[in-house]
């Protein structure tokens, strides 16, 4: 028989009306569906490490990352570091994904672009946040996977295109936001020119070799005003489909 516990024995009664004791076992603390411990740790990292907006961490919360990465990372997946996918490509790490997330500030009418699929990771936890998700990719067989992924998760708001994100969607455009999870030398004018005035576009920038720059662009009326933030390790950003996969 299960017996309820008076609210008054908890320290904040206004949350403690639905604990259940069973009789000569230990308290069975219901988990919200989807979530484990290592999934909860992650969270409190990323608090830790100065990620503070709110639907941000629910969003990292939310998104399985067992599921974007290869099946013998499985286990380790929710590790705050990179992790190599098919195609010689890398998952970004967790804390990069929601830093860039949280200066790109996408909002729930926004249409956002991402360049570089990769995984569908960085694509899932923005569907999470924004109206819509265009993210290209220039592997076939990376966008394929991702979209596979992303319908069997219901993320349904998610338009994965196999093609050079370089030169964007301009038949979407103008995107609200845009991320780029790959290295360029510098901002594609391509990508600028489909960032809506008031847009933000957030991008690492430097060469491949080297560690490159996170980078914030605010479209204006104007031009754009840059802010550099921290520096990161992305793959490259490279030019045309890739042939072969
Ligand atoms: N956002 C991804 C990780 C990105 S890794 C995730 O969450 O898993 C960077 C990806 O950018 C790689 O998959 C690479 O193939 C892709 N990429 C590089 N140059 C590109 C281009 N011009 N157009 C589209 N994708 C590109």
């Amino acid at each position: 028989m299960a017996r309820r516990v008076n609210a008054r024995n908890n320290r904040e009664p206004q949350m403690s009306a639905k604990v259940h004791i069973e009789e000569g076992s230990f308290a069975v603390v219901p988990t919200p569906p989807g979530h484990n411990v290592d999934q909860m740790k992650f969270v409190l990292d990323l608090r830790r490490r100065g990620i503070m907006d709110a639907a941000v961490l629910r969003a990292m919360e939310e998104v399985p990352r067992e599921r974007f990465v290869m099946p013998a990372h499985a286990a380790a997946a929710y590790q705050d570091r990179a992790m190599p996918i098919a195609c010689g490509q890398t998952i970004s790490q967790p804390f990069v994904v929601a830093y860039m997330t949280e200066k790109l500030a996408p909002g729930p009418r926004h249409h956002v672009l991402e360049v570089g699929t990769g995984s569908g990771y960085q694509a899932a936890v923005l569907s999470r946040l924004a109206a819509r998700v265009t993210s290209i990719e220039r592997y076939r067989a990376l966008a394929d996977a991702a979209r596979i992924r992303l319908k069997a998760l219901r993320y349904d708001n998610v338009d994965i295109i196999h093609g050079d994100g370089i030169a964007g969607a301009p038949e979407q455009a103008p995107f609200d936001r845009i991320i780029v999870t790959a290295a360029a030398e510098s901002v594609p004018q391509s990508l600028l020119d489909q960032l809506a005035v008031g847009g933000v576009m957030v991008l690492p920038l430097g060469s491949a070799e080297a560690p490159q720059t996170v980078v914030k662009i605010v479209r204006t009326e104007g031009g754009a005003e840059r802010t550099n933030l921290i520096t990161v390790r992305f793959v490259p950003l490279l030019p045309g489909q890739a042939r072969d996969l």
